[in-house]
């Protein structure tokens, strides 16, 4: 399978800064997106060193048996997921540390969403509320489930989805990469097929467009601008936040 990325990322109408942070390797079939947090700068830190460090664990990386947690593991796939969670917990890490040393980032966070292509068969991790969808066939899925608060609510029954979208702790994360210590990544692994789309993205597009919105849009967009019309109609929607888009078409 031949891999085409496209990426697109805006500071947005309000922020200073881009807290967001991506990393695209159609060669290496790796892709990333991080959304910081933490005043004076720091979320473009966090989201910074997370990118760096899952693209130096995964791909410059040490060799496979020293970065998983589980060394009982014997599956490819399980391996492959292993690591992800070792690089994303290495990840949260690496930012504490940079937050000890330097007391003007202390709290400083991010989300972490990574794609790992291996063969035809596509690795996903995230922490937080970057998300990654699949449209296949026309049909948009979400592959992430948020680590926020209002999502707990929503299995709980508390709250809608739709309601969900409107309240102010929207955007609570249960856990972050580097506020919280030790992380738990959600993981999982599916076959790829000729004709996927997979989207990453930070909460700046799924914020002012709901699932419904963004199928609409990767149905009549072409994959090449793709991730420069979701930011864009984002943005158009009221998007505030700093907005990222990875774009990642298969080919057979
Ligand atoms: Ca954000």
């Amino acid at each position: 399978m031949r891999l085409e990325a496209y990426v697109r990322t805006d500071t947005g109408p309000v922020r200073e800064n881009n807290e967001d942070n991506f990393l695209v390797d159609e060669d290496g079939g790796l892709f990333v997106v991080a959304d910081g947090m933490g005043g004076h700068a720091a979320g473009e830190v966090a989201s910074r060193v997370a990118v760096d460090t899952i693209r130096e664990l995964l791909e410059e990386g040490p060799s496979p048996e020293e970065t998983r947690l589980d060394r009982s593991v014997q599956d490819p796939a399980d391996e492959l997921r292993e690591r992800l969670r070792y690089a994303m917990n290495q990840a949260s890490y690496r930012i504490r540390k940079e937050a000890q040393a330097n007391p003007q980032y202390s709290g400083m966070g991010t989300t972490l969403c990574v794609l790992l292509v291996e063969a035809d068969q596509a690795h996903l991790a995230h922490v937080g509320d970057s998300r990654v969808y699949l449209i296949r066939d026309g049909q948009i899925f979400r592959l992430t489930r948020d680590h926020t608060v209002v999502q707990q609510e929503i299995d709980a029954g508390r709250l809608t989805p739709e309601m969900a979208r409107q309240v102010p702790h929207r955007n609570y994360l249960t856990q972050s990469v580097g506020y919280h210590g030790p992380v738990e990544p959600d993981t999982s692994t599916r076959p790829l097929l000729p004709g996927d789309v997979f989207l990453l993205c930070s909460d700046g597009l799924t914020d002012p467009l709901d699932d419904q919105a963004i199928a609409g849009i990767c149905e009549r967009t072409d994959l090449a601008d793709l991730a420069e019309t979701l930011v864009h109609e984002a943005l158009k929607a009221g998007g505030e936040d700093n907005v990222t888009v990875v774009v990642v078409g298969v080919r057979g």
